[in-house]
């Protein structure tokens, strides 16, 4: 994995490529690798849209290999959402079909002529862009239908839908899954907008005769992906709540702490919880004849994922998770399945981020456009994004425009982007997560549900401000390094609680780089990351009152707990310091 491929949309005879040995960056993958490359080459002043951005596609540092749970892929920018860094990691099965093809990156830089728009296809003989007009405006599953009648159902794809061509700030980017569905997104940040603004519609990854990439001692490796695997095994959230409901087992979970945000942030439970529940929709997968349990990449040993079937047992979407049934069901006082799944696919296949789309329609209702409640309203609005009407659009730049336009006081976003599944008055520690994120609202940057909810890594209590900060600084350094060596963020549950597992995971990281590396180099790896994405941040213009959340969060009460968010803004301050 030791080439860069430079792709540049702007020539004028036509888009280049070259590829380059990745010297200035060796040593990083995943989000090290997006976010080296984005703060050492884009102006933090660019227009996310414009000729300057570029968009980093990384695989990372074990992808491509036979470790276990490698398949997360990196998709670095300047993001149209925060304006500012950005990145996106999705599962499926691109980052390991890129990895065996050696590549640490794709770069797409300039853009294509207005109108035109561009496929690119890459395997073992090399790199072909094409034209591809016929696939304007197409959504992801007619796009990956047509892809397959070509080059067949072997090949992984990277697209984006009709809402990544209109550059709407909420579009995503669709990963096929193994079974060649577009079912996985990195969907945060508009990362679709600026895929779209370089012309690029899809990028086809062939490893047809290509083999897994070799560890330096592969005796090492194999041993510590045995252990490894065995702690994710062991472990009672990745060994058994995982598979048997996916990240949806947390609806009822949330609920009872008083945390799930209802009819836009209002009340933090849900009276129709128990119908969108896990347990419920897992039942109902089975009953269907779907699959509850479904990784999303070859490798996966979680599985978190599922299918879901409609009414006639015909395949609808993947297994809607705990975000999408929260944005699209308890936050817009939705109670019925079938609707939450309709409007997955629908997300899916227009390419929309289901967060901030949940928490559009939300502000939307808030609003007076629909009722809570209403689903075939909710199912409508987003078909108007895939129409681009003047409503679609605004609904698909994310909740902060819809806000806005609409008039709406309560926007539940920092830095822009939408506020995930989880109320920061009734889980402070999420909250502290949320405001200093340097990716903008986002759960994942620094998951504080394990201590605060789970009691996964300790217990802090949920309610009160003492050691929230200590508790999201460890968790977005932590967070850093896991995302950038591919693996999927769910094995921290495992590694936070099993020093065991931890070390398996440090013993395969050495292992296959020949490394003697440390539990104290993986956290000056995260530090180094979060500092490089702070200065670009800095330079983009943010300051200390970005990393605050919306003022509600401070002065409207959450039943039931009647809580406030009540971290103080000098410890909001004091995150970064190390
Ligand atoms: S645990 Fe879930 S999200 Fe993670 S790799 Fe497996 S299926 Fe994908």
């Amino acid at each position: 994995m030791d080439k860069i491929l430079r792709i540049n949309m702007s020539e004028k005879a036509g888009p280049t490529f070259k590829e380059e040995k990745n010297e200035k960056y060796s040593g990083m993958g995943g989000r090290a690798l997006t976010t080296a490359i984005i703060a050492s080459e884009v102006h933090p002043m660019a227009h996310p849209l414009s000729v300057e951005n570029k968009l980093v596609i990384a695989p990372g540092l074990l992808s491509g290999s036979l470790a276990a749970m490698s398949g997360r892929l990196s998709i670095g920018c300047k993001s149209p959402l925060t304006g500012g860094i950005k990145e996106s990691n999705s599962g499926g099965q691109a980052a390991q079909v890129l990895a065996r093809l050696e590549y640490a990156a794709i770069i797409l830089e300039g853009m294509a002529p207005e109108g035109e728009l561009y496929q690119i296809l890459i395997n073992k003989d090399g790199v072909k862009i094409e034209k591809a007009p016929q696939y304007k405006m197409l959504p992801n599953y007619d796009l990956i239908a047509k892809v397959q009648e070509i080059h067949g159902d072997k090949v992984a794809c990277i697209s984006i839908g009709p809402a990544g061509e209109m550059k709407l700030s909420a579009s995503s980017i669709a990963i096929t899954d193994m079974e060649q569905r577009p079912t996985r997104h990195a969907g945060r940040g508009g990362v679709g907008a600026v895929m779209g603004s370089k012309g690029v519609k899809l990028i086809i990854l062939d490893d047809a005769g290509l083999k897994n990439r070799e560890a330096a001692d592969p005796e090492k490796f194999r041993a510590a992906n045995r252990k490894f695997v065995e702690g994710l095994r062991t472990h009672a959230v990745t060994g058994s709540a995982l598979p048997a409901y996916g990240t949806n087992v947390l609806v009822n979970i949330i609920n009872e702490a008083g945390g799930l945000p209802t009819n836009n942030f209002q009340n933090g439970r849900f009276p129709g919880v128990s119908a969108i529940s896990g347990e419920t929709i897992a039942d109902i997968e089975t009953r269907r004849g779907a699959n509850p349990t479904h990784g999303c990449h070859r490798g996966c040993v979680i599985r978190c994922s599922g299918t879901y079937h409609d009414k006639d047992g015909n395949f609808l979407t993947k297994q809607p998770e705990y975000e999408t049934v929260w944005a699209h069901g308890a936050n817009c006082g939705i109670d019925d399945p079938d609707t939450i799944a309709m409007l997955d696919y629908l997300d899916d296949n227009y390419g929309l981020d289901t967060i901030d789309m949940g928490a559009a329609v939300a502000v939307a209702m808030e609003a007076g456009l629909l009722k809570f409640g209403d689903g075939e309203g909710a199912i409508n609005l987003i078909k108007e994004v895939g129409k681009g009407t003047p409503l679609g659009k605004i609904i698909g730049s994310g909740a902060a425009v819809t806000a806005k336009v609409l008039g709406v006081e309560r926007a539940p976003v920092v830095k822009g982007q939408a506020i995930p599944a989880y109320d920061p008055r009734a889980i402070q520690g999420i909250g502290v997560t949320y405001a200093t994120s340097t990716q903008g609202a986002d759960h994942t940057a620094g998951y504080c549900i394990t201590a605060n909810i789970l009691k996964v890594g300790g217990f802090v209590d949920p309610l009160k401000t003492e050691g929230q900060v200590d508790l999201s600084r460890d968790l977005q350094i932590a967070t850093a390094a896991i995302d950038s060596t591919g693996m999927c963020l769910f094995i921290a549950f495992a590694i936070l609680d099993q020093p065991e597992t931890f070390q398996a995971l440090i013993d395969m990281l050495n292992a296959f780089y020949g490394l003697s590396m440390t539990g104290d180099d993986v956290a000056a790896l995260g530090k180094k990351i979060l500092t490089m994405e702070r200065d670009f941040n800095k330079k983009a213009g943010f300051t200390a009152l970005d990393d605050r959340l919306p003022r509600y969060f401070y002065t409207e009460k959450l039943p039931p707990h009647d809580a406030l968010f009540s971290v103080t803004d000098m410890e909001l301050d004091s995150v970064f310091n190390w």
